[in-house]
Parts: C-alpha cells; sequence; structure tokens
C-alpha cells in the first residue's frame, strides 16, 4: 500500500523546504501542487488568457501536458516539455496563481493530475487541500503555520535566493491577498484537516519542524506495522504426532473434569465413533464449544474466527485442539479448504450456523456454510440443541440428534436456494433438540 504524507497550510509556511528535506531523507516522492497551479498560470499568461475566458481556460486544459519530474533530488516541472521550474516562480505568476487556482474547472483537472503523479508510489505532497481533499485518507496529515509576517521576511529571503526582486511590503501583501483567496476558495479551500496535526512554525528552525515530521512519519509507519502483524493470523496447521496427541488428551481430561464440577452436564444422543460428519449446534454461550469438544470421544475440528488466534493461550489451545481460523464477513476460500480436507480425512467438523452467539434470537440470518460443506464433500450433519445456563452447577443439556442425509442434494452446494433449505433444515432439528431436557 502507497504510504501518503500530506503537508498543508499557507504560503511561506516551510512547507516546500520540510517536503524536500522529508523527501529525500524518507525516500518518498515530493509533488509540489502548487507547481502544476502554477504551469496552469504560466500557459494562460503566454497565451493571453484572461481569468475570466472561462471557455478558452477549458480549451488550455484539454491542450496543456504538465509533468513532473526529479532530477538528482530536486524537483522539476514541465510545460508541454518545456523545463519552466524557475520561470513559474516569477513575480507574475505568483500575483495571478491563486485567482487561478480558484477556478473550478481547473481544480478538478489539476487534482486529477495530482492524483494520477502519485498513483502506486510512497509520497510527500505539499499543497492546500492535500488532506482535506486529494486525499483525504492519508497516512499522515501536517498543516504547516506561521505568522503572515514571519511568513513574508522568510518569502523576501527566498526571492533574494532565487533572484526576484519584490520589497517586503509587497510580499506581504501578495501572502495576506493569497491567504484571503485561498480560505474562500468554493472548491479545496485552505482549511485545517480534522485529523491533521498543526504545527506552529513561526519560532521554529527549519531543522525543529523537519524533526517534527519525521517524528509523526516514524508514529505511523510503527502503527502501521502493528496493525499489519495483528492482521497477519499466525495459523499453520500442525502435524498430528504422539505427543500433541498426548498433550491434548491430558489438557482434555482436565478441562472436561473442571466442566463437570462447574456444570451437571446431561448429554443424550451420540457420535459415531467414525467417519466425518459436521456436527451443527445452536451457539449460546463461548461454553458450548467447549463442551462438545472435550466431552467427546473423538477429536472435534471446530471453525471459529480468526481472532482466537491472536491471543497467546487461546493460538495454543486452538493450534493443540486445530480449530480452524475463519475470516468475519467474507468469504475465506482457505478456510473452507481447510474443512473440506478435514472432512475427506474422516473427520469432525463442528460449525455454528448461527455464525455468532445468539445468533437467532438476534434474528442473524443462518450462515449457509455448514449446508455448503454438507453438499459440497457429501456429508452428513449431526444437529445438536444445547439448553441450559452456563452458570455455576447449573443444568447443561447436550442433545446430540440423528445424522441428517443431504446427498439427495449433493451437486447442489452451488444453489443458493438448496443451500438455504438445507441450512432451514438443520436449523430446524438443532431448535427442536435445543427445547429437549
Ligand atoms: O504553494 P504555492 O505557493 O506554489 O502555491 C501557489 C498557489 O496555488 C497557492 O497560493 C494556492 O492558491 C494554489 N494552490 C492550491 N491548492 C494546492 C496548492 C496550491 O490552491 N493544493
Amino acid at each position: 500500500m502507497a504510504f501518503i504524507v500530506a503537508i498543508d497550510g499557507p504560503a511561506g509556511t516551510g512547507k516546500g523546504t520540510v517536503t524536500e528535506r522529508i523527501s529525500k531523507k524518507k525516500k518518498l516522492l515530493n509533488i509540489d501542487t502548487g507547481a502544476t497551479y502554477r504551469c496552469v498560470t504560466l500557459a494562460m499568461q503566454r497565451k493571453n488568457i484572461q481569468l475570466d475566458e472561462l471557455e478558452k481556460i477549458k480549451k488550455l486544459l484539454d491542450q496543456i501536458d504538465i509533468n513532473m519530474e526529479n532530477q538528482n533530488g530536486t524537483q522539476r516541472f514541465f510545460l508541454d516539455g518545456e523545463d519552466v521550474s524557475e520561470e513559474i516562480r516569477s513575480k507574475e505568476v505568483t500575483k495571478m496563481v491563486s485567482q487561478v487556482s480558484s477556478i473550478k474547472e481547473v481544480r478538478i483537472k489539476m487534482v486529477d493530475l495530482q492524483r494520477k503523479l502519485a498513483e502506486g508510489k510512497d509520497v510527500i505532497m505539499e499543497g492546500r487541500d492535500i488532506g482535506t481533499y486529494v486525499f483525504p485518507k492519508a497516512d499522515v496529515k501536517i498543516y504547516l503555520d506561521a505568522d503572515e509576517e514571519e511568513r513574508a521576511r522568510r518569502r523576501v529571503k527566498q526571492n533574494q535566493e532565487k533572484g526576484i526582486n519584490m520589497s517586503y511590503e509587497e510580499v506581504l501583501e501578495n501572502i495576506r491577498k493569497r491567504d484571503e483567496n485561498d480560505k474562500n476558495k468554493e472548491m479545496g479551500a485552505l482549511k485545517v484537516a480534522e485529523d491533521a496535526t498543526v504545527i506552529d512554525t513561526t519560532n521554529l528552525t527549519i531543522d525543529e519542524v523537519v524533526k517534527k515530521v519525521e517524528e509523526l512519519i516514524e508514529q505511523k509507519k510503527t502503527k502501521i506495522k502493528k496493525e499489519e502483524k495483528l492482521e497477519k493470523v499466525a495459523y499453520y496447521e500442525r502435524k498430528e504426532t504422539r505427543w500433541k496427541k498426548i498433550v491434548r488428551g491430558t489438557i482434555k481430561g482436565f478441562l472436561a473434569g473442571l466442566y463437570h464440577i462447574a456444570f451437571h452436564v446431561k448429554v443424550t444422543g451420540k457420535v459415531p465413533d467414525e467417519g466425518a460428519y459436521i456436527i451443527c449446534a445452536n451457539h449460546i454461550n463461548y461454553l458450548d464449544a467447549a463442551a462438545i469438544i472435550l466431552l467427546n470421544k473423538r477429536k472435534v475440528r471446530f471453525v471459529a474466527k480468526e481472532d482466537l488466534y491472536r491471543f497467546g493461550i487461546l493460538a495454543w489451545l486452538g493450534h493443540l485442539f486445530d480449530i480452524i481460523p475463519i475470516k468475519r464477513n467474507k468469504q475465506d476460500l482457505e478456510s473452507m479448504k481447510r474443512c473440506i480436507k478435514a472432512l475427506k480425512n474422516g473427520e469432525l467438523l463442528g460449525i455454528f450456523p448461527e455464525g455468532t452467539r445468539k445468533g437467532l434470537a438476534k434474528n442473524q440470518k443462518v450462515k449457509n456454510g455448514a449446508a455448503f460443506m454438507a453438499l459440497r464433500t457429501n456429508t452428513k450433519v449431526i444437529p445438536v440443541g444445547i439448553h441450559g445456563k452456563f452458570k455455576f452447577r447449573s443444568k447443561i443439556y447436550i442433545n446430540y440428534g440423528e445424522p441428517l442425509d443431504f446427498s439427495e442434494w449433493k451437486d447442489k452446494a452451488n444453489d443458493k436456494e438448496v443451500m438455504e433449505e438445507v441450512s432451514k433444515k438443520i436449523m430446524d432439528q438443532i431448535i427442536q433438540l435445543s427445547e429437549k431436557e
């Protein structure tokens, strides 16, 4: 994913210098969006087009070609192939650019160009509306500000270095006018994005500002890394070794003992000793899955939301009991493949068709996953009704029903109507069994 840093703020706040430095240090492509408006202004001036000649402006926008190149770390701007990097900083362009950038058609075209220049790249982009409009989802948003007198002083110095002759008064007047115009634009007005960090640079050196911006970039990168790490669920199917069986058996025995101490469990019906089955139960509490896993002679591989694998001890137990992780709210092909493999292997697969705890009571639609697996692999479904309050020493009923055979629809795993019908049949059985004491 591309990483985007947006630097917004009025003229003379140090945006250009800060952006250039950070771009080099952090290897981010520097895109000066003001320069794109300056190129349009220059093109208009060259063709003698006035601000109110909208038709001519539109035509010009269709014809001109603005491009950007990074040469030895500095940015060069090209207008129809000609390097205009110096000319776009002229006094004449500077005076007119803010008004040109207020023209809606110009903005639409330039924002489009700016987004294209940034496409798929890690960028630092400076302007007025980057964090609010061009890239409202930028990773880091910074708004640089400073007193207008200080900004004017900086601009005069910068101009002198570039050989542009403008008095302090002239620069200050220009800055005031541009600020006024930039803040009141109909589209792309200069304003602070809600989630931007404002840095007042009046009394800061460039080094200090650069340091602050760098820190913000680093913080964000660390945050992204952390999130990515969380995104990745560390699950892999572990081999069924003898050692694993012994540990699982011991833990299972111990936890089953605790279970019997905590609740009066009454189990009716049973799971056949061999062969693949899908066990489908109603889901009222996390402890109901535990009952099916712990109180079964055979290993039942439940399908559970992948978050389980984010927590140390749960992840360990998950691996031990071969629980299959599933992503929420999206199709998880990997998970489906694992389920199919388990069934083909003759294992027991546990699924809660409600998808979530008390799904039925919450009026949620029954999920078709179990029906799909049953049809796709032609496996019988064992409905289970669970009933009781998971309170210390209270009674819990776990009623296993007769296996349901759906082989007459075995080729219809992709037929939504059939799957819904099968899901309903499974759920009806579960509900009936859950009412039995
Ligand atoms: O940053 P620079 O001073 O080169 O910008 C020139 C002008 O372009 C600004 O005064 C502003 O009016 C306009 N601009 C804009 N939106 C941007 C960047 C610049 O409207 N993202």
